[in-house]
């Protein structure tokens, strides 16, 4: 179709006129012929069933019915008119009801004729009454292009307020039908259109307005949203192909000494199958001649650990410096002191800087990085600061990814004149489909498989009317030498509530725990840095068995004897929070139980996170629940991305359409990278479209 036809502003299309134009570009965005054919339903309804007024019942959503209105008067109420119409057929009589617009309807409404009208009905007293039908003229009806499943339009109030209806919308969409002749451009190559058996542009856009069946929406729906998945996948995957072909990276060739003594003298266990090829995938990458920008999900104790040290290893064989970072004090400690004790015999110079480390120490950081005697800094974004300059970066680890955003992820860029490259880790996995599309600048490798001889930590749901037993639970446990986390929500470190809940549970602990036989330990967000180091640090050497904390130890925090995590108002946790949390157990040998305290009132998300949690062990099902219960929205990085602005398609519920839409992608661009064969020039086209006006839906014409 000739596109520019599909531009005419929507104020020509008969019908509209300049004040519903002004209210439909402000309404719904809808500037262009092009803006309205791209306005998909909501939902459909099922308009095959007429009711009779006999037939007519409470509770039935929306009904249709055919009769004639017989008569029509103005009752007066305290506040306002409102007008009442009695409408028969062949079974009985019901009334329909007007608050507004009392003088348009009463001239336009014809009595006596037949009219089929659809709505809700409310019963009063012995009567139906139905409050602003929507209705038509029955001859009109039978003639219009409206088929059994009927549209429904998003709309906003004032819409609604100003009488565009969803029959209005309707109306305009059949008009725009028929001044474009419904003849559009196919946007997906034909090999793919036969491949997947998938209907042509202009019948899909047809059938989501005008549905001629079950099936024929099914199959318009389908092919609407793969093909916006389509492209998505494709501009993804493209800039990909852009961004390694542009972007050089420093190329590390060398396997040298202290990766090969690390690996055969000095590895503390053997590596998982998943470790290996992780660290495989990683190689590549180092000596591709590109810049590695990789992203490695893997559950919590899965072992990411060793993988980023390896891969610094590779660095420092290559000449290159290597830094990690990690999102609190806590866990930048923790990696420094094991990074150091597993590098200890390769004279490996490694540094850990945070914002509490002294200026003096500071000073000499600085210098050793400058002059490229310090091989490794681990820290917090106290590595961001301008001030860190490097020698030479030739890798940035950044461990727990969630926590940082992607600016922070940009700075370290630059902190050398080539980028280093960036490897990515994070325990909070997303569904892989769902990372790919979020994540799409950065490759994506997955550690699916823990370490062996764990025993997957029992969880429970106890209501604190049990605490009692819990406590017997806990004291035997400790008997047993094991140590325990309690940790209480803590959703800003400032609430006044919860640090008061913090101390009132740390008081009865001490209460219920007490010296000399039992040492309790507290950490949370109020407290100096020195002092919740002293407080880990006693709790890691096992002088304290009981750790009272907030989610400060949520990430990271490696403690292997430590068996058992009670989690306080655990309704009130992400399950991602909890499984998070669940992670800091069942790190040692021992079995390890996890337990979720709450009270009594749940609200049904809450359960199902709780059922979840006592379900499985499986970070990836969790992922895929929680991503259910909270919609894309929430998850980090959706918001940059674009994936919330999909017109047709569902991220979450169109999971496997998405899946398919990669793969041809993929499939599309390994056989013709450039889109240059003839048969491709439609895609070739649209991608240029697309690319053009950054809407995916600005390319029909
Ligand atoms: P995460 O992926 O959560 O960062 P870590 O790297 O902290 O996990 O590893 C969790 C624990 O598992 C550590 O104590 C680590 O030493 C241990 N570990 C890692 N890999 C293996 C392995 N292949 N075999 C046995 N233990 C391992
Ligand atoms: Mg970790």
């Amino acid at each position: 179709m000739n596109s520019n036809l599909l531009q005419t502003p929507i104020d020509y299309l008969k019908g509209v006129g300049p004040n519903r134009a002004d209210l439909l570009r402000k309404e719904l965005g809808i500037h262009t012929y092009q803006d309205l054919i791209n306005l998909f339903p909501n939902r459909y309804i099922d308009r095959t069933r007429y009711y009779k007024i006999r037939e007519l019942q409470e509770n039935i959503s929306e009904v249709q019915v055919i009769g004639r209105i017989v008569h029509l008067k103005t009752v007066q109420q305290k506040r306002g008119k409102r007008l009442v119409a009695t409408f028969v057929d062949d079974t009985g009589e019901m009334e329909l009801v007007w608050f507004r617009g009392h003088k348009w309807i009463r001239e336009s409404i014809k009595i006596n004729v037949p009219y089929v009208i659809f709505g809700r009905c409310n019963r009063i007293g012995h009567l139906f009454s139905m409050p602003h039908p929507e209705m038509e003229l029955l001859a009109d009806h039978e003639r219009s292009l409206r088929t059994a499943m009927q549209p429904v339009y998003p709309s906003t109030e004032k819409l609604g307020n100003k009488g565009i209806t969803n029959r209005v919308i309707n109306k305009l969409m059949q008009q725009l039908f028929t001044e474009t002749g419904g003849k559009f451009t196919e946007t997906l190559s034909q090999p793919l259109l036969s491949e997947l058996s998938l209907i042509s542009k202009p019948v899909a856009l047809f059938n989501i307005h005008f549905p001629k069946s079950q099936e024929l929406l099914a199959k318009a729906q389908y092919r609407l949203k793969f093909e916006e998945l389509f492209y998505i996948q494709l501009q993804l995957l493209i800039k990909n192909q852009i961004r390694k072909q542009k972007i050089k990276g420093y190329v590390f060739d060398q396997v040298g000494g202290q990766f090969l003594r690390f690996y055969n003298e000095l590895l503390p266990f053997p590596l998982t199958g998943a470790q290996k090829k992780v660290i495989r995938e990683i190689r590549n990458d180092l000596g591709s001649g590109a810049q590695m920008n990789r992203l490695l999900q893997g559950d919590v104790g899965s072992g990411k650990t060793i993988v980023a040290l390896m891969s610094m290893l590779l660095a420092i064989d290559n000449g290159f410096q290597a830094c990690i970072m990690a999102p609190t004090e806590i866990l930048a400690t923790q990696h420094y002191n094991g990074i150091k004790e597993l590098v200890k015999k390769l004279g490996v110079n490694i540094q850990l800087l945070t914002g509490s480390t002294k200026t003096s120490i500071r000073n000499e950081i600085h210098e050793q990085l400058q002059n490229g005697e310090l091989h490794i800094l681990v820290g917090t974004h106290a590595i961001l600061e301008d001030k860190v300059k490097f020698h030479n970066l030739g890798l940035a680890v950044i461990d727990e990814q969630h926590r940082f955003g992607v600016a922070q992820r940009a700075k370290l860029w630059h902190k050398n004149t080539t980028p280093p490259h960036v490897l990515v880790m994070t325990a909070t996995p997303i569904p892989r489909t769902l990372a790919m599309s979020l994540y799409g600048d950065l490759d994506i490798s997955v550690i699916d498989e823990l370490p062996p001889g764990r025993k997957p930590v029992k969880t429970v749901h106890r209501y604190d009317s049990n605490r009692l037993k819990v406590f017997r639970f806990l004291k035997d446990e400790i008997a047993k030498g094991r140590q325990v986390y309690i940790v209480y929500p803590l959703i800003q470190e400032s609430q006044k509530m919860d640090y008061k809940d913090l101390m009132d549970g740390y008081t009865s602990i001490e209460r219920e725990f007490p010296k000399p036989d039992y040492q309790v330990s507290i950490v949370h967000g109020q407290m100096k840095p020195a002092d919740k180091d002293y407080e880990m640090d006693r709790f890691v050497r096992g002088e304290t068995q009981i750790m009272v904390a907030t989610t400060v130890i949520e990430v990271g925090v490696n403690v292997p004897n430590a068996s058992v995590m009670i989690i306080e108002s655990a309704e009130r946790f992400g399950l991602s929070q909890l499984h998070q949390l669940r992670g800091r157990v069942g790190r040692g040998a021992e079995q390890s139980y996890c337990v979720l305290m709450t009270g009594h009132k749940l609200s049904n998300d809450s359960k199902t996170r709780l059922e979840t949690m006592v379900r499985t062990n499986d970070g990836f099902e969790i992922a895929e629940v929680d991503l259910k219960l909270r919609g894309p929205g929430d998850i980090m990085g959706t918001q940059q991305s674009g994936v919330l602005h999909l017109k047709i398609a569902d991220i979450v519920k169109d999971n496997q359409i998405l899946k398919a839409a990669r793969y041809y992608a993929q499939q599309l661009l390994k056989h013709d990278p450039a889109l240059a064969t003839e048969e491709n020039g439609v895609i070739r086209y649209t991608y240029g479209q697309l690319s053009k006006y950054k809407n995916i839906w600005n390319y029909i014409s």
